[in-house]
């Protein structure tokens, strides 16, 4: 199941469940839209891959336990992997390879 991660991976901002800016890669490094468009040009620092939007977990129980108070976002906060300058580097060296030439 996709973990809904609290905040953006490079700049901390809060990216609560409802967040239409929180961006994912595959392995559901999260990130908000500002950092992936002005810093890692949709290549994620800690996999090399590109980023899509965040499904939105309905909080509605639309279907028998299935919504967002039966599976919760997670709380723990996630921190930078890597610093700044690596993920720096790190991006210059992918980002102009196609994702899926990765
Ligand atoms: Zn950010
Ligand atoms: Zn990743």
């Amino acid at each position: 199941m996709l973990q809904l991660r609290p905040n953006c991976e490079r700049c901390d901002r809060d990216l609560p469940p409802t967040a239409e800016d929180a961006r994912i890669c595959s392995y559901e490094c999260t990130f908000c839209a500002d950092c992936v468009d002005a810093f890692l040009h949709n290549v994620c620092p800690n996999c090399g891959g590109g980023f899509t939007p965040r499904p939105i977990r309905p909080k509605n129980e639309w279907r028998p336990g299935v919504s967002l108070a039966h599976q919760p976002a997670s709380t723990r906060r996630v921190h930078p992997r890597w610093g700044a300058e690596e993920q720096r580097e790190f991006v210059e060296r992918v980002r102009s390879v196609d994702p899926i030439y990765r």
